[in-house]
């Protein structure tokens, strides 16, 4: 069976989260107080309504808890975003994943059972910071405070080592998990794997010891 999503709030963050779950083939209803934002869903989720989710009956009547996953994307407003996590919960929605605003919001979200909270602002800005300070990183995803996977791309200091050449996992206490060689990917590369220039890869390790593996390729 299909599982069904509901989306609430259609800002950037709901409004993207909603026409890519739409377009991956999934059932979504979409839910805004904005009757024009509704509009514009109208025809990308499989339904979409006008309605103030801070409002139980309004969350009853849409029969909220017969949904595999609730994302609540409410923006500015934290009080209805808070308001309306609490009812989730209460209501018995299994999965609710909910947008934050600051550390403050995070903190309240966390406390009331929010299954998953995310920061896309903050996630961002680390990113693109991240990039900006290291030419060489194309992506970068924060596993915990301390642990990331990023995607490096080889520049000539590093082309033509293999990988045991460079002794990575005992140099600096990282892996790389896979390569990406034009259209090839070369997952799991064995020591002897030679790294051509422009190859891009795939790290895992702390933080710590994949900046040291960066400041390698400066
Ligand atoms: P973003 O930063 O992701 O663009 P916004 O704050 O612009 O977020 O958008 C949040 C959306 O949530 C708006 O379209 C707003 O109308 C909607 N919204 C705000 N409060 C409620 C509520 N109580 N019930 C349903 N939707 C709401």
């Amino acid at each position: 069976m299909k599982k069904e999503y509901a989306v609430i709030g259609l800002g950037r963050f709901g409004g993207s989260i909603c026409r890519a779950l739409s377009e991956e083939g999934m059932e979504v209803m979409a839910i805004d107080t904005d009757e024009d934002k509704v509009n514009e869903f109208a025809n990308v989720a499989s339904h979409a309504v006008v309605g103030d989710t801070t409002d139980e009956t309004v969350l009853k009547s849409l029969g909220i808890r017969n949904f595999d996953h609730v994302i609540v994307a409410i923006g500015d407003n934290i009080q209805a975003s808070i308001l309306t996590t609490l009812m989730l919960k209460e209501l018995g929605v299994k999965h609710i994943t909910v947008k934050a605003q600051n550390d403050y919001h995070e903190k309240v979200l966390s406390k009331i059972g929010a299954d998953r909270i995310v920061h896309p602002e903050r996630d961002m800005g680390k990113r693109i910071a991240h990039n900006i300070i290291s030419n060489n990183v194309l992506d970068y995803l924060e596993l915990s405070d301390e642990h990331s996977i990023v995607e490096i791309v080889a520049n000539e200091r590093l082309d033509g080592n293999s990988i045991i050449d460079l002794d990575i996992r005992a140099q600096y206490g990282i892996n790389i998990v896979a390569m990406k060689r034009d259209k090839d990917i070369i997952v799991s590369p064995q020591a002897n794997e030679m790294i051509r220039k422009n190859d891009i890869l795939i790290v895992i390790g702390a933080d710590t010891d994949i900046n040291r593996f960066e400041k390698r390729l400066l």
